[in-house]
């Protein structure tokens, strides 16, 4: 099952990429795996499956123990400062950055274990009241201050998009996003490469590869639906 929605899954990125006129190499799926067990992971690995997802640091510790070394583990939900300590050296990228405290933390934690940590920062698009991330405007002057951090790099932008039934309404926001981007590039700001854009999920990730995405984060259309669980982690 799971590998089958998989494969539809990369025939539509396929498709997305085709009509965006990109190659499917510019283009990352992390499998987002939160709330689902490590069998379903272990069905994906014969096929080369690596990237993987997981909002809660916990989980992806619990599962990080108990699967092969060679797993790039995300961490795509929001990061409380006393839990860096356990995922600094087991995410391969922590893509929910929106604050300079906890760049900080992740920065002097990483120092500790002698490691430089990947990370992106979190953008609120839509402005929406209940998401993490900060302001379009806010994000360069975050990113100037996180620059000068010793063990982390910025490497992107990741933006959680509105809820929606027509993906093309959030077309606008990732557009938006494509832009921030580039004009953060442009900067040539000293230790951040924004070569990465994390943006796109079940709903959306065609319209997102259309308009830039060079990660895509797909759980529902590759895992089914999660029981037990908010859609997304919101503020309380
Ligand atoms: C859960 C989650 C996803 C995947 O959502 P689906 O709609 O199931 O694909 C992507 N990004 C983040 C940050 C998430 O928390």
């Amino acid at each position: 099952m799971v590998t089958e929605n998989l494969a539809e899954v990369e025939r539509r990125i396929c498709a997305a990429c085709r009509r965006a006129g990109r190659s499917r190499e510019e283009v990352t799926l992390i499998a987002v795996s939160k709330t689902k067990p490590v069998s379903m992971i272990e069905e994906l690995l014969p096929g080369g499956t690596r990237d993987f997802g997981e909002n809660k640091v916990q989980e992806l510790c619990e599962k990080y123990e108990q699967l092969p070394r060679d797993i790039r583990w995300h961490l795509i939900g929001h990061l409380q400062r006393n839990k860096v300590k356990y995922v600094v050296d087991k995410a391969c990228l922590i893509h929910s950055v929106d604050s300079l405290r906890l760049a900080q933390a992740i920065s002097q934690e990483a120092a500790r274990k002698q490691v430089t940590v990947p990370i992106l920062i979190e953008v609120n698009m839509a402005g929406e009241e209940s998401k993490f991330g900060v302001a379009p405007g806010e994000a360069e002057g975050l990113i100037r201050e996180i620059a000068s951090l010793p063990a982390v790099s910025v490497r992107g932008l990741m933006t959680i998009a509105p809820f929606v039934e027509n993906p093309e309404e959030n077309r606008i926001y990732f557009s938006k996003m494509k832009k921030l981007c580039v004009d953060i590039k442009g900067k040539n700001i000293d230790n951040v490469v924004m070569n990465v854009l994390s943006m796109g999920m079940t709903g959306d990730y065609e319209v997102a590869i259309e308009e830039g995405a060079t990660m895509i984060r797909v759980g529902t259309g590759i895992f089914g639906e999660r029981k037990f669980e908010e859609r997304l982690e919101t503020i309380e």
